[in-house]
């Protein structure tokens, strides 16, 4: 029998994949020092969830409206103005079940066979499995050989543009990186994207993590950008609501009729329970979660002096969300395995040190592991031991 060659050609998202193994091998007993997580440690406020409490006694258990509540985009509406200066009607809004959904049928909705979406490595593990489920081509931009200069500028990314160029996808505060583009970096990009016909995907769901500098959006420097910008985000990372499963879409109203229209055929709707609690998240704010931001502020600086440590580790200092990507290439030369074999090292990390991180090759960039620090300060000192114990094992 012949299954969808589209999706037959997916591969399992590999962050979902080894947070899964990690899960099984802590079930079975074992300790496990988890870094492959990419979602906050902390619970989601209490004031949170007592909304989702009193709503659900309420009886607000049916179906709600496709592509979320009046009250609910009105709230992405208010927010976006607050946060960053951007002016949205609701009916350019669209609610998700996470920004994960968003982002797929976005893709779905914006591509046919033959474009290409240009992805700038590290990326996000799901961009190019999205951009390929929908039929399209993803065309990585590698990231430098030295990280150290990794800067997205418009010569790195003007080399990969071809006639079939139907989007590129921006994400800073980055994920696996940990790096946030200057807001000079982000209006060079933007004057750039300005001349071009095509598309921006704006992934801004580390917004509230931006430890050194303020987060900007493109669309903010570059209005002219509008028609053909995508911004999207969500509260699992910003609320500490991962399991929520809450995202928003903001793009000009025909693409965002179309999303609707998916939805309609899919998922239906948010749970409307979880949307009353998410207009009380919305608009109380980031302000809510700054000592949550602290705790991991802190924890970027224990994670990285402790990495300091290490013979062959380096990384480009993380600016925001919650990941280093540690560079493991001269490590691994030094022991003789080829320098590129993050995963054959995380393998052997997970299985012999109990110490869960993500190869590089999962985002794009062979020679790295994502380290995410959201994760306790004993767990760290332990694990990140554990790391240096393994590389210089692995020299012997
Ligand atoms: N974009 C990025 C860069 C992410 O790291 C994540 C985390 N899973 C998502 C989108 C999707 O988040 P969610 O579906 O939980 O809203
Ligand atoms: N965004 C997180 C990560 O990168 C959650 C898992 C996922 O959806 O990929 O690990």
């Amino acid at each position: 029998m012949e299954f969808s060659r589209r999706i037959a050609a997916l591969k399992p998202s590999p962050t979902v994949a080894l947070n899964n193994k990690a899960k099984e091998i802590a079930a079975q007993g074992k300790k496990v020092y988890n870094f492959a997580v990419g979602e906050p440690d902390f619970s989601t406020p209490e004031s949170i969830c007592n909304v989702a409490i009193e709503s659900l006694k309420k009886g607000r258990t049916k179906y709600s409206a496709s592509g979320g509540s009046p009250a609910l985009r009105q709230a992405v509406v208010d927010k976006l103005k607050r946060d960053n200066q951007l002016s949205y009607e609701p009916n350019e809004i669209v609610m998700g079940i996470g920004a994960k959904e968003l982002l797929f049928h976005a893709m779905l909705a914006l591509l046919n066979e033959g474009d290409e979406v240009l992805v700038p490595a590290p990326y996000w593990v799901s961009y190019t499995a999205q951009v390929e489920a929908a039929g399209a081509t993803p065309v990585i931009i590698p990231m430098p050989e030295n990280h150290e200069d990794a800067r997205l500028s418009p010569s790195m990314i003007e080399p990969y543009v071809t006639e079939r160029t139907k989007a590129i996808v921006i994400t800073s505060p980055n994920n696996p990186a940990g790096y946030v583009l200057s807001k000079a970096e982000l209006s060079e990009l933007a004057a750039y994207f300005k001349d071009k016909p095509w598309w921006v995907i704006s992934d801004e769901i580390y917004e509230y993590m931006s430890f050194d500098e303020p987060h900007y959006s493109l669309l903010q420097l570059e209005p002219a950008l509008r028609d053909r910008f995508i911004l999207i985000n969500g509260l699992s990372k910003g609320f500490a609501m991962t399991g929520w499963r809450v995202g928003f879409l903001a793009a000009p109203m025909p693409l965002v009729k179309l999303v609707k229209t998916l939805q309609t055929q899919s998922s239906t709707c948010l749970p409307p329970f979880v949307e009353d609690a998410a207009v009380f998240a919305l608009n109380s704010g980031p302000g809510m979660m700054q000592e949550k931001m602290a705790v991991l502020k802190s924890r970027r600086s224990l994670a990285t002096s402790l990495l300091d440590e290490i013979p062959g580790v380096d990384y480009r200092p993380p600016k925001g969300a919650f990941y280093i990507f540690v560079d493991i290439r001269a490590a691994l030369e030094a022991a003789g395995w080829p320098a590129l074999d993050s995963m054959r090292f995380g393998e052997t990390l997970l299985n012999d040190y109990q110490v869960a991180m993500v190869p590089g090759e999962a985002f794009g960039a062979p020679g790295f592991l994502r380290l995410s620090y959201a994760t306790s300060d004993a767990d760290l000192k332990e694990g990140i031991a554990r790391l240096k114990e393994a590389l210089a094992a692995i020299k012997n």
